[in-house]
């Protein structure tokens, strides 16, 4: 019988399949004394009533009886540790800068100049100030697909970045800055190669000067529809200044750069209980050397991670850090509350009979996706970071709203975690997908890029497994790798996060 041990310091494993009391513990000296159902906790030595329960290398809570090794621990057992408030959160500089540095150092990508992430395709994104004109977009982009793209071989696609936003919005409310920045960093994504084509209407609460900088705001960037005599003409210049643009972006050429310019995003959904087994522990590990080889990493889910909240700051490298954390969990505890959304329901009976047994465990499953560095920067959604390591950036937890605000800040791959499946992806980047356990890998074999179930039957340590995904990170960034969604061209829309009122 095989378990999976995440960090030296646990003092529990997780059984990877059904466990019959008798049951040898492979490559440990130990038996299971009761039968222990798949994904369940074993007790890997003598524990004492009021002895902390570490998984994960953090406290998941305090044993309420003695247990010999072998034991089954659950919700039973265990009591909640009692999770610090927000106010009282303070950095403790728990972070560790990964050791097993990889030969590999570099990537080829299409710089952006100095101090900007580097893209990972080639793209000319037609974008928008408002819904109103999705037709006229998505029709031009069909043209020009067609007709003008095939002329330009070096241009990857031509994509229309549709979004919800833009009128019928309460456009000065205090949070309508969250979209509104959303969009504007889209615009600016680095796989757009900084050349704007961005349609708007005309009478929309969202104008261009709040999307655009002033130099920005010209005839050769900005086509208004209301300004035109027509839909032939609006097509017919939308046409002429889309040549332009590819023309100029048909000149790029992928060249050898550094870690520094690479900016990746991770996240899950549809997870079950082997996400906080296999996958996010592997994401985890290639994102410790990415972050180590000053890569910026981004990982997210507020609502996800809420529990966990004190082992974040505990990472934060600095008191400014671990302000910036507070305050934009407090602000999506309040966002929550005026719902009267009820957090108490976590972990659901399914995660309990899966072996999750509390809250913290929920959270540290998730939280496993960002490795054990330091964090070094906390940004809000949609928002750019400066630092390079690993950055939590505070978005929502939703699949399609985490991964358009970790894209509008500017990720150009984007890894993604599943137990369930799910077909989720996104135009404008690569969007790789991890599965947790060989029967999903088998079930969709071919919407899969890694099968991280290696790590539930042993057959693989995370480590090896970290390193893979390294290596296709790379790989797929350079463009020598397609992903799965690219290949089918799976694609979800942009919805820019909107906390604030629809008028
Ligand atoms: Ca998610």
């Amino acid at each position: 019988m095989k378990v999976v041990k995440i960090t030296e310091q646990d003092n529990v494993a997780v059984v990877v399949a059904p466990t019959k009391a008798g049951d040898v513990i492979e490559g440990m000296s130990l038996t299971a004394l009761c039968d222990i159902p798949q994904g369940h906790k074993i007790a890997l030595k003598d524990l004492k009533k009021g002895d902390s329960v570490i998984r994960y290398g953090v406290l998941l809570g305090y044993l309420t009886e003695d247990v010999k090794a072998g034991a089954w621990i659950n919700e039973h057992n265990l009591e909640l540790p009692t999770s610090p408030a927000v106010e009282s959160l303070k950095a403790g500089k728990q972070g560790t800068v990964c050791t097993d540095v990889p030969e590999r150092k570099t990537w080829m990508g299409y710089d952006n100049g100095p101090d900007l992430p580097a893209g990972s395709r080639n793209i000319l994104g037609i974008t928008m100030s408002v819904q109103c004109v999705a037709g006229v977009v998505r029709n031009v982009v069909d043209i020009i697909k067609k007709t003008i793209l095939p002329k330009y071989p070096n241009v990857d696609d031509v994509v229309a970045v549709t979004h919800p936003y833009g009128c019928g919005v309460a456009i000065a409310a205090d949070e309508a800055f969250i979209p509104i920045r959303g969009v504007k960093n889209l615009i600016h994504h680095p796989n757009f190669g900084g050349q704007i084509l961005c349609i708007g209407l005309g009478c929309e609460k969202l104008q261009m000067d709040m999307i655009l900088e002033p130099e920005e705001i010209n005839s050769e960037n900005v086509v208004i529809l209301q300004d035109c005599k027509g839909y032939q003409a609006m097509i017919d210049r939308i046409c002429e200044l889309a040549e332009k643009k590819l023309a100029v972006l048909n000149q790029r050429k992928r060249v050898e750069l550094p870690l520094e310019k690479l900016r990746i995003g991770a996240q899950c959904g549809g997870s079950d209980a082997f996400s906080g087994i296999s996958a996010n522990p592997t994401i985890g590990y290639a994102f410790d050397m990415l972050a180590a080889g000053g890569a910026q990493v981004l990982f997210s889910e507020v609502t996800e991670v809420r529990d966990g909240v004190h082992y974040l700051a505990d990472r934060c490298q600095d008191e400014k850090t671990v302000e910036k954390l507070k305050s934009e969990i407090s602000w999506y505890d309040k966002y929550l509350e005026r719902s009267h959304v009820d957090r108490s329901a976590n972990p659901t009976p399914g995660n309990k009979k899966g072996g999750l047994s509390n809250i913290v465990e929920k959270a540290m499953g998730s939280i496993a996706k960002s490795g054990s560095s330091p964090i070094v920067e906390v940004v809000g959604p949609g928002e750019l970071p400066k630092c390079h390591g690993l950055v939590f950036a505070a978005t929502p937890a939703s699949d399609i709203v985490c991964g358009p605000s970790q894209l509008a800040s500017g990720i150009v791959m984007q890894l993604f975690s599943t137990g369930r499946g799910t077909t989720y992806g996104l135009q404008e980047i690569p969007v790789y997908k991890i599965c947790t356990q060989h029967s999903m890998k088998a079930q969709w074999d071919d919407l899969f890029d890694m099968d991280a179930g290696y790590v539930v039957t042993g057959e693989k340590t995370i480590a090896e497994m970290g390193h893979v995904l390294y290596n296709d990170i790379l790989d797929v960034v350079s463009g020598i790798k397609k992903t799965t969604a690219e290949k089918y061209c799976l694609y979800n829309d942009f919805l820019v996060f909107n906390p604030a009122p629809i008028t």
